[in-house]
Parts: structure tokens; sequence; C-alpha cells
């Protein structure tokens, strides 16, 4: 694929107010107006360049969106105050009452709890389907679907869905096909590849220090303004907003997004293939083992590889939170959720990050007690790294 995601980002040139080589920080909740008349437009969207109040937009929030816009190649999008702050108010704006999502039923915890308990408040309902299979996402569209909501690479089975064929069955049923990009940033471009609509939680790789929550929509402009609507906009009237100097921050990190992601994906894939050849099964997309390898090179911006999480199974809660305690306590990295941080993170998302997902339905995708997901660090020596970690698995009795 062509598609230059990091020139994209690269490309954008900001000046300081004073000459400064990073954008000024818009340190103001509210903007003066010369004329009383053009406050009355921008209420009504009517005034180019025009600020009004920070939670509608601020010069430091649109900066951060220009340069994901930029990554993802869609007109614009719109900053918030964390994930879950982009993909709720994104939902909400898609669908009425009585409305219907087909959803993977492998995704983030939050996003499955919201689907699945919080939206039906306002009568909008989901089914939950095995993403790989479009048979079955095909079966699960009826007369009320409105949104086909996937992540590229699933939270935590890292499933990969086809996006070509998604974007083709969303058309074909006049629906929005909302992707989460947050586990694959450049390495894979669900727009370029026909979604509708990518979102990120920025907390994790984009920001990559793990000092902060944040998200981002990322679409048409048409979209994004029904987003920011003051009489209507899911994001305007709930209120997800990120703070300026937050924005600020986050925009300086994704400068050096494209190098992370590069050491991410290459320590992954090396620790990957050295414990598949230890006996390990490795679920790691950039394995040949893995079912949607193939897809995935179809699919991705190959200088980034494969992404730098992967997951095992250790047969048991017990075995792996003895290793996990182990790996921490031998500075490997942390017993943390999350992920996309410089070290090593790791826990077991069956009762973490995925608890919200029933058990019985747990079982039915494969997500069981044992499995240990990671999000590989940036470790300099990863061949150290792997063998310690290896000297860790044999005390537990993994290997
Ligand atoms: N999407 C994915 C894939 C995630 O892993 C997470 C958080 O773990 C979220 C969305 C939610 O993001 P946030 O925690 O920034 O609200």
């Amino acid at each position: 694929m062509s598609f230059k995601p990091a020139n994209n980002i690269q490309d954008l040139q900001y000046f300081g107010e004073f000459g400064g080589v990073n954008p000024s920080i818009s340190d103001s909740s509210t903007y003066t107006f010369l004329h009383a008349k053009t406050m009355m437009d921008t209420f009504e969207g009517n005034a180019e360049g025009c600020y009004l109040y920070s939670r509608h937009s601020s010069p430091s929030n649109l900066n951060l969106g220009e340069a994901l816009a930029a990554m993802e190649g869609t007109e614009t999008a719109n900053v918030a105050a964390s994930g879950m702050g982009a993909i709720t108010p994104t939902l909400m704006q898609l669908c009425n009452t009585g409305d219907h999502i087909v959803s993977s039923r492998t995704i983030y915890g939050g996003s499955y709890a919201f689907l699945k308990n919080f939206a039906p408040k306002f009568g909008i309902t989901t089914s939950f389907v095995d993403i790989t299979s479009l048979e079955k996402i095909e079966a699960a569209i009826n007369k009320n679907t409105k949104v086909i909501y996937c992540e590229t690479v699933s939270n935590p089975l890292l499933e990969i869905a086809n996006i070509p064929e998604l974007s083709k069955m969303a058309k074909r049923h006049n629906l929005t096909l909302v992707v989460d990009n947050t586990f694959s940033p450049l390495s894979l471009s669900p727009v370029i590849l026909g979604a509708d609509i990518v979102i990120h939680s920025l907390t994790k790789f984009i920001n990559g220090s793990s000092d902060t929550v944040g998200g981002a929509v990322c679409g048409t402009q048409e979209f994004i303004n029904s987003l920011r609507n003051v009489n209507d906009g899911a994001s305007m009237l709930l209120g997800p907003v990120m703070d300026s100097l937050r924005s600020a921050s986050v925009l300086k990190n994704m400068r050096t997004l494209h190098i992370r992601m590069k050491k991410h994906s290459e320590n992954a894939m090396y620790l990957s293939e050295k414990f598949e050849k230890d006996g390990i099964r490795m679920i790691y997309p950039g394995l040949k083992s893995h079912p949607q390898h193939e897809l995935y090179k179809t699919m991705y911006n190959a200088e980034y590889g494969f992404g730098g999480m992967l997951a095992f199974d250790v047969g048991s809660l017990k075995v792996a939170d003895d290793l996990m305690e182990l790996m921490q306590n031998r500075n490997l990295g942390y017993l943390a959720v999350s992920l996309g941080f410089y070290k090593t993170l790791f826990n077991a998302p069956g009762t973490g990050t995925s608890s919200e997902i029933p058990l019985d339905e747990q079982e039915k995708m494969g997500l069981s007690d044992g499995l240990i997901r990671f999000s590989i660090g940036l470790d300099n020596d990863i061949e150290r790294t792997y063998q310690e970690m290896k000297k860790c698995m044999q005390e537990v009795g993994v290997l």
C-alpha cells in the first residue's frame, strides 16, 4: 500500500505565536468577539476560523485533530477526553432510538459494556458477532441496523477485521462502518481501506507515555461538525472535551509515533517467534500461524509491522498471576492494564480489561482465564528480555 501516514503527519507545519517550533497552547476556555454578530454566526456554525468556547473547539485541539486526520487520511478529526469519550458520542450521534448496531464480540470491555448495558437505555440494541465471519456479520444485519462496529485488531484476542470486505458490506446495506484502530496506529489505515469513521484511544500507543487518557474520532468534516453541533451534537452536549494543555502534549508525543511503532512491532515479532519456537502457542498477527496473518499482510503499511500486542494462554489464572508477578519482580514490565508504554505492560484480560464481558460469553469467544495480554515495550535489548522472560516462564512451569 502506498499510503504514508507518518509522512502526512510530518508534512504539517506549525508555528507558535512567537515563531516557536511548537504551536502555542490555547490557554482559554472562552474567546472574545469584536462584533456581536460574529458571535451569533459562530453559534450557528457559519463563522469559519472563529472560536467560541473550548468545549466546542480550541486551537490546540484542532492542531492535534489535524495531525490525527493526516495520519488516518480523513478530512478532519475531533479530539476527546478519553477513548470512551470518542466512542460513545460517535455511536449516539449515528443511532436513534430503535436503531441497531452489529458489533464484533471481541472488543474492549468498556465498549462492550456500553453497547450491551448502556445503549439499550436509549433503545439502541446490539448484536455481537464473530468479526472474522463475514457470513455471520451479514446475517446479523436487520432493517434497523445503522452501524457495523469493530476493532481493526481486536482487544484482547488480536483477531483481525477484514476492513475492505466489511466496507463493501456496509455500503451494500447503507451502514456506517466505525473502526477502533487503537491497537494498530500507522500499521493499519482503516479509512484508506474503506471504513467511514476511525476512533482512537490516544491513551495508548499514540500518546505513548501512560500519562493521560485521551481519544479521537477521525471522519468527514460533515460528521465531525455534527458531533460538535451546539444544538444536537453528542460531543458538544455530552462534553468529553480534552484540555488544551494536554492536547498540546499529545501532539508532541505524536512526533515520535512512527519510530515507537516500528520498535514495538520489532520487539513483539522477536518474542513471538522465539516463544513459538519454544513451543508456546503464541497469538500474534505477524506469525504465519495467526489465522488472519495473510489478511493483515494485504492491508498493512508494511514498514510498521504487525504491532506491539501479543497474547498467549498459560492454562490457568493462578499460573498467569504467578508469571505476571514474577515478571514484574524481575523488572520485565508492569502488571497493569492499558498499552503502548515504553515498558512492557501485561494483564490477564478475563479478570481485568474484559471483565465486563460475562463469563459464558468470554468462553464462547475463546477468552480463557489463563490468557495473558502483553503490550510489548521499547526494550533496547530484546534478546536479553527474551532470556529473562524465558527464565520466569520456566520457573512457573509454562516452559
Ligand atoms: N478502545 C480500545 C481498543 C481500548 O483498549 C480502550 C481502553 O483500554 C479504549 C478504546 C477506551 O479508551 P480510554 O481508556 O482512553 O477511554
